[in-house]
């Protein structure tokens, strides 16, 4: 759920964004590269995501501020649009990202939503800056026209505000994330959601989870079992690094929701 956004919490007033919407749009009319004011910059905006966020990247589920400042990222790029040439890959020992290329396919990109909190999320440096920076990739295959001609468009891009990630990702005991829909792929392939850093980083809750569910269905224990579930709720509290993964685990592997596992609990005491 996004953070709440009151109007008077938003840039100053509803004029003053008016007037910046105003002249981007001016400019854009002129072929004038628009100036962006960024608003989303301050720390209060930054504040309520990471509140609401948990701390963590919108993409990646790491937990930002430990080791970035965490950026306000648009989830549809205001200035230009880019599609994927090449998907590339970390360098391997280090976070650099090679032989990524994109292309421009429009050099208006979404501009009437530069200062719409609902296009934004908190998000890790190298998640935004290094692998998904103007890519927005779309169900409709070519992208004939710019974003603002009012053809509809449907993004294959998750956002982690309206889009449950469940269904679309699934992750194996190495830690590696799966894309198991078309969303899914695009999401790993646009945020570099499988880079070597991040399966390095998944890859011992990952076993760990995996060793659990195996217990749960060995067992016919019941109080085993309670254990067992009270240790996965744990590892998937939502303030914790990579919850997510854990919830699709359980979902993909085992066909269980979070709910079954708290009414198995509930059910029990
Ligand atoms: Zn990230």
């Amino acid at each position: 759920m996004r953070p709440e956004m009151h109007k008077n919490f938003e840039y100053g007033s509803d004029s003053v964004i008016e007037q910046e919407r105003d002249n981007v749009r001016k400019a854009i009319e002129c072929k004038q590269k628009p100036d962006f004011y960024p608003y989303w910059r301050e720390n209060r905006y930054k504040r309520a995501f990471s509140e609401n966020q948990h701390g963590k990247c919108g993409y990646c589920e790491s937990k930002v501020l430990a080791a970035y400042y965490g950026d306000i990222e648009h989830y549809a790029p205001k200035s230009e649009v880019h599609e994927l040439v090449s998907p590339g890959c970390e360098s391997f020992g280090l976070s650099n990202v090679t032989d990524r290329k994109t292309r421009q396919i429009s050099n208006i990109g979404y501009w009437w939503l530069a200062y719409d909190w609902s296009n934004y999320l908190l998000a890790c440096n190298r998640c935004n800056s290094a692998w998904k920076r103007n890519l927005f990739p779309i169900i409709e295959s070519e992208r004939k026209v710019r974003p603002d001609s009012n053809i509809p468009e449907t993004p294959l891009l998750l956002n982690p505000f309206d889009d449950d990630p469940i269904p679309h990702l699934n992750y194996n005991d190495f830690g590696q994330i799966i894309g198991t829909t078309e969303q899914g792929r695009s999401t790993i392939e646009t945020c570099g959601l499988d880079r070597e850093s991040l399966r390095n980083a998944r890859e011992e809750k990952a076993r760990r989870m995996y060793g659990l569910l195996r217990e749960f269905l060995d067992t016919n224990n019941s109080l085993e079992k309670q254990n067992i579930i009270r240790i996965i709720i744990d590892m998937g509290k939502e303030n914790y690094a990579h919850s997510g993964m854990i919830r699709s685990m359980l979902y993909h592997e085992f066909k269980l929701t979070w709910r079954n596992l708290e009414e198995y609990l509930e059910a029990a005491e």
